[in-house]
């Protein structure tokens, strides 16, 4: 960082010298990591480019039609692009999908039948998937509710347990799932190979099982996506990694196409399926989107090592360390206090482009199991591939960072939050 820059932090950016010299101290430490990312990056944006071209993707695309939508062109072609990007034989994409929750509980109740059992084999699932399965109160409609039985298996030293996966698996398990990405836990995302790993042992024994992967936050961290190594369906959302910051809104189901169609019939209804559904003119922004996601997940993970350099050097207990191999864009951070988190996520807020001004408190978000402190100030509504970090008010009080669409940005979400941390006294350099 030159002087320029320095003075401007300081001067107009509220920023202390002392938190400007530590963090650009840990910016050169990790710099030589970038390489690696760079080039996952360039061959992940190959690939979606050359999706597009394969499916000819043209500028009449991005016309809309309205009603039924009968013939929407546009969104067929989308969903092909996602379906050859994910490597699946079809795809769900759609703007209607309201969020990443809504397409996991699409693709589960689209294809598990009272009677059918629902394994996890990554230990508990992310936490509104707590409430869609019916294992946390009773929500009208959970998979429970409609007689699907569910068990999972617990992680042994934060790794999949395959010996106790495989014993698990019973004549009524129809579908395996596993959750890639860290969600709230202290783990770090499961890689594309220790996946593999496990879904082939799955697939060894019990080929009829159906292995669903929550892909969420894991679009576009390594070369190979989980369709490729053996799982039968993934969703994810727009408004993560593979919206690229500009999706509006909208989730996405990728797998084999008996699979896929069964989800659409759950999304629209029995014997209308893919062929109906508007896209309301967002077509545009979700191919731009996409095609701009490889590399603006990238710079997340640029962020996220900085992030997690900053409060290693600081001694703090981080998920995933320094030299994991990253497969979501979380980085965690173990604060010990309330507090802590607290100052953090006001840190990140104040570095927001939009509501910057907004102070978070922490609060009962549906869907959630202990209050929540959320920082979030992106130009699309809860988008956590923007500048954002959240914490659940329970012990031992981390806090997850994730997002930025520049790495400058994330730079400067470091800098805030350690300076908010710095002049509360809640750290020393
Ligand atoms: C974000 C996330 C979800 C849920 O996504 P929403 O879009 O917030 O509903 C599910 N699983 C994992 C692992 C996630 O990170």
């Amino acid at each position: 960082m030159n002087e320029f820059t320095r003075n401007y932090l300081c001067k107009h950016m509220g920023i202390n010298e002392a938190v400007i010299d530590y963090v650009s101290y840990s910016e050169d430490e990790i710099k030589p990591h970038f390489s690696e990312l760079d080039t996952i990056r360039e061959f992940n944006q190959f690939k979606v480019i050359e999706a597009m071209q394969f499916n000819r993707l043209s500028s009449t695309d991005f016309y809309w039609t309205t009603g039924y939508g009968y013939g929407d062109v546009g969104r067929e072609k989308i969903e092909s692009i996602f379906a050859r990007v994910f490597r699946g034989e079809s795809a769900l994409v759609r703007p209607a999908i309201a969020s990443g929750t809504h397409a996991l509980n699409l693709t589960l109740s689209g294809i598990l039948r009272p009677g059918d059992q629902l394994l996890y084999a990554t230990g508990k699932p992310y936490d509104t998937l707590l409430k869609v399965i019916g294992t946390k109160g009773s929500m009208g409609g959970s998979l429970i509710d409609y007689g699907v039985s569910y068990k999972e298996v617990p992680l042994k030293n934060n790794l999949m347990d395959i010996e106790a996966i495989l014993d698990s698996i019973e004549d009524s398990t129809k579908i395996v799932a596993f959750q890639r990405s860290t969600g709230y836990s202290d783990r770090r995302a499961f890689t594309v190979s220790e996946l593999e790993e496990a879904i082939s042992a799955v697939k060894n024994r019990f080929p009829e099982k159906i292995v669903m992967v929550d892909n969420c936050y894991g679009e576009f961290l390594e070369e190979r996506e989980p369709l490729e190594i053996g799982a039968d369906i993934i969703a994810g959302s727009l408004i993560k990694n593979p919206g690229g910051g500009l999706a509006l809104s909208g989730g996405y189901v990728v797998g084999g196409e008996d699979l896929v169609d069964l989800v659409a019939n759950r999304l629209t209804a029995p014997g209308l399926g893919k062929d109906t559904g508007l896209t309301f003119g967002t077509n545009r922004t979700t191919m731009q989107g996409l095609f701009l996601a490889p590399h603006i997940t990238m710079e997340a993970v640029k962020g996220a090592l900085l992030m997690g350099k900053v409060y290693k050097n600081l001694g703090f207990k981080i998920v995933p360390e320094l030299d994991d191999i990253r497969s979501d864009i979380i980085q965690g951070i173990e604060l010990q206090t309330e507090e802590r988190v607290s100052e953090f996520c006001k840190g990140i807020q104040a570095a927001s482009t939009v509501d910057s001004y907004v102070i978070p408190e922490a609060w009962d978000m549906p869907g959630y199991a202990d209050k929540v402190i959320m920082a979030a100030g992106g130009f699309i509504e809860g988008s956590s591939i923007e500048l954002s970090a959240d914490g659940p008010m329970r012990e031992p009080y981390y806090a997850y960072f994730q997002g930025g669409l520049t790495y400058d940005h994330c730079k400067l979400g470091v800098l805030k939050s350690l300076n908010n941390l710095y002049v509360k006294g809640l750290i020393t350099l």
